[in-house]
């Protein structure tokens, strides 16, 4: 059995008194035996984030990382610096990232391999356009974009599917539609880095969760979590969402 996971990605948003007050709260009412939680804040944020959060079972989580270990790199954040902080997960390849600052499957594969080294567990984001969608290539760009997982530790892994004409949109994947993506990349997972990590690595649903539609979503076989934008701004809906994943059964 996977636990679920859900993760919060707070994008730009937010200052240190919000953050405080949203993880004090967090930390006081997310029990450990639900799902794992993680809350990915802006870089500013994170020793504050990790200072609250610590000795709870909420993890601190970034939104990016640089490939080098360190260098001339104005701008940006290598992942020791991150671990050193005492961050735990970091975002990569989140479609702003590819979208807005050039990612590519070939820096975010890099990325991600910079995370681990630095012991930090990964949160890959992958999916397809609106126009990739109606032009039937979702599946053809799930298995490009997946091949960049190829040489990473499954157990420092978890995958987000988050189609990008649902992510911020308001429009959220059906049910069905996540589930097939899902399936789709547990079998690649499987081609890609073996049977054991297509069952224990953990393929997160992203685009408009809310506490309205998390619930449904959550309940498909192969949605093991949600990555959050929008709602997890706000702690009673990410709350809400989190209580919406169903139980692990007893024993598992
Ligand atoms: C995201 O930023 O990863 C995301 C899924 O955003 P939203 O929930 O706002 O669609």
């Amino acid at each position: 059995m996977r636990r679920k996971l859900i993760a919060a990605n707070w994008k730009m948003y937010s200052s240190c008194t919000r953050a405080q007050d949203f993880l004090e709260a967090l930390t006081l009412r997310a029990g450990s035996g639900g799902p794992e939680v993680v809350v990915c804040p802006p870089y500013t944020l994170l020793p504050v984030a990790t200072m609250v959060a610590a000795g709870s079972p909420v993890a601190i989580g970034a939104q990016n990382c640089h490939w080098a270990e360190e260098g001339a790199f104005t701008g940006e954040v290598a992942a020791p610096m991150l671990a050193e902080l005492g961050v735990r997960w970091v975002i990569v390849g989140h479609s702003e990232r590819r979208r807005l600052f050039a990612e590519s499957d070939e820096t975010a594969a890099r990325r991600a391999a910079a995370a681990q080294r630095a012991g930090l567990a990964v949160i890959f984001c992958l999916g397809e356009t609106l126009e990739e969608r109606e032009q039937g290539q979702t599946f053809g760009v799930l298995e490009r974009q997946s091949q960049a997982l190829a040489n990473l530790d499954p157990q420092l892994l978890a995958v987000a599917y988050e189609p990008v004409w649902a992510i911020g949109t308001g429009r959220t994947a059906t049910p069905q539609q996540a589930q097939e993506a899902h399936a789709f990349l547990r079998r690649r997972l499987g081609e890609l880095l073996g049977g054991r990590a297509a069952d224990t690595v953990r393929i997160l649903y992203g685009g408009s969760v809310n506490p309205g539609n998390a619930a449904v979503l959550l309940a498909e076989k192969d949605v093991d979590g949600a990555l959050v934008g929008g709602a997890s701004l706000d702690v009673g809906s990410f709350l809400d969402i989190i209580r919406s994943a169903p139980e692990l059964p007893a024993g598992a």
